[in-house]
């Protein structure tokens, strides 16, 4: 190899060991594309101590909410990618919306460095008690006799509680009003309060309103029922195999994250996950943890993005 390219590449071995080296040397922010009270929201809150702990520095959790995610996201894909910008990479924001809003202001597969996935979720379509309808079957019944009549909430446009709900209506030949909120937390709160009738939300955030008899759940996605509630379905079970998938809750930063800072925050999080405390925070909000590699959770991304690309394209759903 020529002396110079020798020496060039050696200055960037060096470039890129110096800035882990010295990382994480401030506080670092985590951000929430979404608004407080959702499942995102939940997972980053539960981890961001113990995270900072594992790291040696503060990371402080900031909600940006709006246009499903986007907004949140595309500020992360346009952070300094110094590590000191990270963001939770959400199936919406990496997959549904991507797939579904042509208008989406980054390329959800070269604009972000993945790190970790933390834990996948199963999802729920909820129903506010004063509903007709306790079970799938008389769900279904209702809104097939009554098309249009009834309307849903949703963590925000193009996300997965969308793009599942349409999913949903398209294979079951019903019809529902799409309403978006800023995200699951505002979703859940109108729906609670009897303002929409029913969500499609992540287990995390509507299981302690479940549990308090404050929404009844329907219908899961899930591989298969959950212990918390035995007698509801799972999608597969009715018929509706594709609308069977769960979320995603990882952590990624801008395109360009040098690899041994990813390598830090990869290993910060896994510890923080061995953290018994955190650890039963997770799994008793029904999450599963996956802890995989930056490589691993970069392959699932991509994976996800083309299974909703093609969700999209066959059902041929658009924006509202
Ligand atoms: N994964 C959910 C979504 O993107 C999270 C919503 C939220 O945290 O508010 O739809």
């Amino acid at each position: 190899m020529h002396r110079r390219t020798l020496f060039a590449l050696s200055l960037l071995v060096v470039a890129g060991t110096a800035a882990a080296q010295g990382y994480p040397n401030k506080v670092i922010k985590l951000q929430v594309p979404f608004a407080p009270g959702g499942t995102t929201d939940i997972i980053a809150r539960t981890i961001s101590d113990a995270l900072g702990k594992a790291l040696g520095q503060t990371v402080v959790v900031e909600n940006k909410a709006g246009g499903g995610g986007i907004i949140g996201a595309n500020e992360t894909a346009k952070a300094a990618p110094d590590g000191y910008s990270l963001g939770m990479a959400t199936v919406s924001t990496t997959a549904a919306n991507p797939a579904i809003n042509p208008r989406t202001p980054y390329n959800p597969l070269t604009d972000f460095t993945p790190i970790i996935n933390i834990a996948a979720t199963p999802n729920v379509i909820a129903v506010h008690p004063s509903f007709p309808a306790k079970d799938y079957k008389g769900f279904l019944a209702e809104l097939k006799k009554n098309p249009g009549k009834y309307s849903y909430s949703s963590s925000g446009t193009g996300g997965i509680g969308h793009l599942q709900t349409e999913l949903f209506k398209n294979l079951s030949g019903t019809f529902i009003t799409h309403i978006p909120y800023r995200g699951a937390g505002p979703a859940l709160n109108d729906t609670v309060a009897g303002q929409v009738p029913m969500t499609f939300d992540n287990i995390p955030s509507a299981l302690p309103f479940i549990q308090s008899n404050r929404l009844i759940p329907i219908v899961v996605a899930a591989p298969q029922r959950l212990a918390q509630f035995p007698n509801v379905p799972t999608f597969k079970e009715v018929g509706l195999e594709p609308v069977n998938r769960m979320a995603y809750y990882g952590i990624y930063g801008p395109k360009g994250l040098p690899k041994d800072i990813v390598d830090k925050i990869n290993a910060g999080v896994r510890k923080a996950l061995e953290d018994p405390a955190v650890k039963k925070r997770i799994e008793e909000t029904g999450s599963i943890i996956i802890a995989n590699t930056p490589e691993q959770f970069a392959a699932q991304i991509k994976a996800e993005f083309e299974v909703y690309k093609k969700v999209v394209e066959s059902a041929n759903l658009k924006l509202d």
